[in-house]
């Protein structure tokens, strides 16, 4: 009898394979660190993320709109490649707004969310002439402030904490007492309050979960989303414009997570909006996706510098690790360490197989990038790509931590 299998990482098809060698971009990786200069480095795919905006637009009705959540993946590069794809850019923060205004997309069609927006923040938006995602009723106070002292009448959308919660959701954002949004039941006395204050009502953010796989969860979320959003425009000083139904579309990065059916949650949702769409009154229907557009672009690549055996297991030491990839080292929210898809840059498939583990130059156990993967036999010199990595990777890790040098980021 055959030993049980172990469940697989899905597979690569994001990136072309010649001879064994990962091409991004169409370049071979070798000739890619050339170009680069240095090791390690984050290489995202021009090409990738137009083929995924693509995929989305045949799953999805036609009259969804398509938001990038740009905190997945900030680099200015990034952001102006995908703003000329989608229909526009959701951010979290200040320099997220900068970065976003810089681009070629309409400050109309930027929206501003997440808590503790200071005050700084909440002007320049307010003069930008971005929709502001309320996140509380003390936001809601000083938008309106501000706005009587510039002058400008700010545009607002307000932020749902939802009275339910996608389910199978590697990260939750709504249900139950939250930090974000306004608790559904509190929405209809603050609308009233909008109203007051004669601040430009838009619509409402309903976001409630991250990185889910499953096309039933996703479902019953959009339902709940939908219901939930109806039931609260009846309390508003006008007809919503916006309806946002939030994302949460994952990516997988674990062995036995298989990728999203994506034409089956496009045909759920057409079938919800057959239903819904008399009562929405022209509401525009936006989804806002952060890592679902980037995650499968980017690959961090770092370079073998010892190949050590200790007790019986490889060791491969590279120049890169958690410092740059925090997720990758399991540390970023995982509660169980599992692999990311990992490869020999040089040997993705064939040739003599080996288990091993990858680590990186800091003095701490949890610097793994990979434990005890079967990868390509790999010597000092070879390059290791940590793959779905287009998302959460470089911004969202302790660079600082033991001072080594940044990763370098490039958009090819
Ligand atoms: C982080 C975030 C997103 C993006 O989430 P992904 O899992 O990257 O798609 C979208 N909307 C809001 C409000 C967020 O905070």
């Amino acid at each position: 009898m055959d030993a049980p299998r172990r469940p697989h990482h899905a597979p690569l098809v994001q990136f072309a394979v010649e001879d064994d060698c990962l091409l991004i971009g169409g370049i071979p990786l070798p000739r890619l660190a050339q170009r680069v200069g240095q090791t390690p480095f984050y290489v995202y795919s021009r090409a990738a993320m137009t083929a995924r905006v693509a995929e989305l637009r045949a799953a999805l009705p036609a009259e969804v709109h398509l938001h990038y959540a740009m905190k997945a993946n900030p680099m200015p590069a990034v952001v102006q490649h995908m703003a000329t794809l989608v229909d526009g850019l959701d951010v979290a923060s200040g320099g997220e707004l900068r970065v976003a205004l810089d681009t070629v997309m309409d400050p109309a069609l930027i929206s501003f969310a997440g808590p503790g927006k200071g005050e700084a923040e909440l002007s320049c938006a307010i003069a930008a002439g971005i929709v502001l995602n309320l996140e509380s009723e003390g936001e809601m106070e000083r938008a309106a402030v501000l706005g009587q002292r510039l002058g400008i009448v700010p545009k607002v959308n307000v932020r749902v904490n939802p009275d339910f919660e996608l389910k199978s959701s590697g990260m939750k954002m709504g249900g139950g007492p939250k930090q974000f949004g306004v608790d559904a039941e509190k929405v209809p006395a603050m609308l009233a309050r909008i109203g007051q204050l004669g601040l430009d009502f838009h619509g409402f953010h309903i976001f409630s979960g991250s990185q889910n796989l499953k096309v039933a969860a996703l479902q019953e979320a959009h339902e709940k989303t939908f219901a939930l959003a109806l039931r609260l425009a009846e309390a508003a000083p006008r007809a919503p414009r916006i309806l946002n139904i939030g994302g949460g579309f994952g990516i997988p990065y674990f062995p036995g997570e298989e990728r999203l059916d994506l034409a089956a949650v496009g045909a759920n949702l057409a079938r919800i909006l057959d239903e819904v769409r008399p009562r929405l009154q022209g509401a525009q229907v936006v989804i806002e996706l952060g890592r679902y557009l980037v995650g499968e672009a980017g690959a961090y690549v770092c370079r073998v510098v010892d190949r050590k055996e200790s007790r019986g297991q490889v060791f491969l030491v590279t120049d890169g690790g958690l410092h740059h990839h925090l997720s990758a080292s399991g540390n970023f929210g995982q509660v169980i360490r599992k692999n990311y898809p990992v490869v020999i840059g040089t040997k993705v498939a064939g040739g003599p197989r080996e288990l091993a583990s990858v680590v990186g130059p800091l003095c701490t156990p949890l610097d793994l990038l990979a434990d005890q993967m079967e990868l390509g036999q790999a010597q000092a010199g070879d390059l290791v790509v940590v793959l779905q990595s287009g998302a959460y990777g470089a911004t969202a890790s302790p660079a600082a931590f033991l001072s080594h040098p940044a990763a370098l980021e490039v958009f090819v």
